[in-house]
Parts: C-alpha cells; structure tokens; sequence
C-alpha cells in the first residue's frame, strides 16, 4: 500500500487520483496529520511557512512540498514557491500541489503519464474552454504543457477534437435543446468487467412487461416537462436493448415516435452491444422505429478473449450480427473495442483492428479497460496472475493509427478512473458519421433527460442572453434495481419535475 500523509485537510481526492495514476493497481490511501509517524514510509505533503524572506505574514504557507521518506528519513523532496495570489485561489493551489507531486513521482519512478497532471474525466473540455474564451490552439497547448504537463501526442489528439466538436456542435441546438437517454439494464449473461446496471434477461422476462410499462410513464412526463425544446439526439442504452424481443423494440420506440417531436433529431442511437441478441426482425424493428445509428460490439476479435471475459458469443457471430445489420439497411455502425483486457497485448489488438477493418464499421469506438469498478475482473485477475491487464500509450497509439488507416476521425474523448495506463477512450467516426450524443453527454452543454433503471439525468444551466451553459449542473438519479425502480417510478418522476421544476433553464 502507498501512504500519502498531508498536512493540511485540503485536495485529498486530488492527490490520491494523481498517485493512483502512477501506482496503478497498488492500494493508495490519503490521511491528514500534522506530525509524520516515527518511522514513516510513504510521501508527505506539506505547506511550509517560510515567509519571512518575502516579508509577507509569517502565517501565510508559501511553500509547497512534496517528500518521499523511507523509515523515518527524508529521501527526495519536490517544491514549489506560491504568490499570495496562489494561496487564495482553490484551483492555482491545487495545480501547483500536483505539479510537486507529478515531478517527484516521474523522477522516483521513471514515468511520465500521457496526461500528465489531468485526473479529470474531460481533458478535452479544458481546450474547449480556451477556444470559447478566444484563446489560440498555439497558447492553449502551451497552457496545457505548462500546467499539466501534458504530452505532445494527447495535446495534439485534445486539440484535433475539440476543433472536430466545435464545428459538430454548431449543428445541434445546444443548451436550448435537449437529449434523451433511455437505459435497458438486461443481458443475456454478465461480462467481467461490467461497471453497468445490468441484470440477467432470463430471471427477468417475466417482468419486463412492467419495466417497460413504467419507462413509458417517464417518457410521458419527459415528454410533458419538454414541449416546445428541441430533441437534438436520443440514445437507448443499457444493459442490452437488444434483449428485448422485436415486437416490445417495435412497441417502445413507437411509443417515443408518437410522445416526441422527432423532427429536429439529428441521431437516433441504439445499443445492440451484445451480439447474441441480435436477429433480423429485431433490426427491422429498429429501423422502422427510427434508429439511424447502432452500436454493435465485438470488444475484441480474439475467440479466447471473450470466452474469458463472459461474452456468450463468438467472433463469427459479431460478423454474422454485423452483416446482418448492414442488409437490413444501417448506414452507421459503432462497434466498440476494449484495450487492457486479459491476455492481450499489441499483437491482438493488431489481430482485432486488422478482422475488424474488412468489414468497414463507420465508427469504432475504443475503450481502454477500467479496473476499480469492474469487481468481476479485478478479482478474476487476482486469479490469473499470469493475465495481465495492461493498456500502453504504445496499444493506444496502435489503435490510432488502425482506426485512422480506416478512415475513421477522432470526435470525442473522455476518460475514467483507475484506467489501465491512465489513458483515455475515444471515439473515431468517418465524416458524417460522428455520434452527436457522445458529445453532447461529455462536453455537459446540454439536458440529458435519462430515463429507466439506474440512469442519470443531468440538467445543464445556460444563460438565456447568451445561449451557452453557466457550468452549473444539477443531477438526479432513478434507483437501479430494476424492482425498485417499477415500484417506485412515482417518485423517479417527482425527481425529474423538482430537477426541472424552476421553468426555462437558465
Ligand atoms: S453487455 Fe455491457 S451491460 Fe451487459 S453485462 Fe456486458 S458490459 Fe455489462
């Protein structure tokens, strides 16, 4: 286990992402106390008073430092001088305690990471930022360099989208409209590093019937709370949609046909993730709904890799389901890919790209594996430690360089915690094919009304002169057991109106 010590109650959840992002899958726990322990091994982060050469009051800390100690000695020390303007300002002060903490961890371990000092989950909002300010993509770079230490290659990838964004977004009606997402939280088995609601279709058939009877009592009040908002994108997701058999996908997606204004729609998504759900009337059904957009995903094109990871079906059958979609008549498929699962390193991500580019997707979307949340594959880990889980900036950059070569563009980007290599998932699509609601959910300029079990709704304040979001944002979630979910959809819906209640965002 690694200790940080601080001597100061302040930026613990900070400090503990940022050593986790070095540490990796060691244990990291942040306690504040002002004298170290005899004897101590860890880090130690301190706030020194040493004013008086400044001539500043003697009880303003103007230092901060950031040490390695082993049994009590003092090993390597890391510092940085802070202005009084520093102090006084949350985030100046929180990226100058990282910043100690970043180049003393490269030197004692030999490591960069790709993004530097970011542990946040939108690196590409930050570039965002700067260009709705006025700022150069020269200077923002510089910026990013500076303060976070960010590499070249993920700087260049951030600046590339959220040019690519910035354009896109101009398409949709941005904060004065809204998205809808609708989850489905079944599947036909549970794969191994699920972090999602998802529960077994089997046990649940005979209640889905319900499920979807109180789904359609929240697309009714969304429908009711937004009359007069345009619907810029809705996303059904889960779970597996596709769990559900053609004639319930025919009857809920008539139903938002006729609750929504569909006209101003610019994507109309739907997952059909797992490949062992997908049959011929289900995608009839889907398109005659109005879905211009499917997500199929194969996660990796190594047979042994899935049996491993709990996906019922083979790669053949990910072939078959895509061919399948493409006869039917979808004009943009996703297929998602995960990097770091079990057993695979560069050569079967090679193997994967290589059978996946024959079949020509629209867009592939590439995740690198999450650790913490995926109890299933951290314990199944613990197992097999001969099976590493190792994502690198070198399979990341693989897998760039695959996705361009088919012609697909980076459009979004966001990242998670406890990523194997601290990297990022991205989303490549060709031209005219970019998934409008992937955006809109990670730039935060937008509603996104969620609706069913263990979905959140997030509502985005804008200032009505202006049209742009105010960066204030306001949650509320539905429960996500299913069960409790049906029986207490009268207080999901409450949540939506007093989310909403106050009129006109703004
Ligand atoms: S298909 Fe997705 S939601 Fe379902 S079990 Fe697998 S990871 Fe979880």
């Amino acid at each position: 286990m690694i200790s940080v010590i601080t001597n100061r109650q302040i930026f613990e959840y900070d400090i503990h992402s940022l050593v986790k992002a070095f540490y990796g899958r060691e244990e990291v726990r942040v306690s504040v106390a002002e004298e170290l322990p005899k004897d101590f091994s860890g880090f130690f982060l301190q706030y020194e008073e040493i004013a008086a050469s400044w001539g500043i009051n003697r009880a303003d800390p103007n230092t901060v430092a950031f040490s390695v100690y082993s049994e009590g000695k003092l090993l390597d020390t890391e510092k940085e001088e802070v202005s009084r303007e520093t102090l006084s300002d949350r985030i100046l002060l929180k990226n100058t305690v990282k910043r100690c903490i970043y180049r003393l961890l490269a030197r004692e371990l030999k490591k960069e990471l790709p993004w530097g000092t970011l542990t946040g989950i939108r690196p590409v909002k930050l570039v965002m930022k700067g260009l709705s300010e006025g700022e150069t993509p020269g200077a923002i770079g510089e910026r990013l360099k500076q303060v976070y230490y960010v590499s070249e290659p993920k700087l260049s990838l951030a600046l590339e989208i959220a040019g690519r964004e910035k354009v896109l977004l101009l398409e949709t009606s941005g904060a004065k409209g809204y998205s809808l997402y609708l989850g489905i939280p079944f599947c036909p088995t549970t794969c191994l590093y699920c972090s999602f609601t998802s529960f077994s279709i089997a046990l649940w058939r005979e209640r889905v019937a319900d499920y979807l009877c109180a789904l359609k009592r929240e697309i009714d009040e969304t429908a009711k709370l937004f009359q007069g908002r345009r619907l810029d994108s809705i996303y059904i997701g889960g779970g597996t949609p596709t769990t559900l058999t053609a004639d319930e996908l025919a009857d809920l997606m008539g139903y938002i046909r006729d609750s929504f204004d569909l006209s101003g729609l610019l994507e109309y998504t739907i997952e059909a993730g797992r490949p062992d759900s997908v049959t011929e009337e289900k995608l009839a059904a889907i398109l005659s709904g109005g879905a211009n957009r499917i997500s199929i995903n194969p996660q990796t094109m190594n047979d042994e890799t899935l049996k491993r990871i709990g996906r019922r079906h083979t790669t053949e059958e990910f072939v078959q389901s895509f061919l399948l979609a493409r006869k039917a008549g979808f004009r943009n498929i996703n297929t998602d890919l995960i990097l770091g699962l079990p057993g695979e390193g560069l050569s079967e991500v090679q193997h994967t790209f290589s059978e996946l580019s024959a079949l020509l997707p629209e867009s592939v979307t590439v995740h690198s594996m999450a650790l913490k949340r995926a109890a299933g594959m951290a314990e199944f880990l613990k197992e097999h430690e001969e099976l590493s889980s190792v994502n690198s900036a070198e399979i990341m950059g693989e897998a760039e360089k695959s996705a361009r070569s088919m012609g697909l563009l980076p459009y979004y980007l966001y990242r998670q915690k406890n990523m194997t290599g601290n990297l990022e998932n991205v989303g490549y699509a060709k031209e005219g094919c970019f998934g409008f609601y992937n955006i809109l959910m990670i730039e935060e300029i937008q509603d996104i009304v969620a609706l069913g079990a263990g979905t959140v709704t997030k509502r985005v304040y804008y200032d009505p002169e202006t049209g742009l979001a105010t960066g204030r944002i306001e949650r509320c979630d539905n429960v996500r057991d299913p069960l409790l979910y049906i029986d207490r959809i009268e207080e999901m819906l409450d949540r939506k109106r007093r989310l909403f209640s106050n009129g006109e965002a703004g």
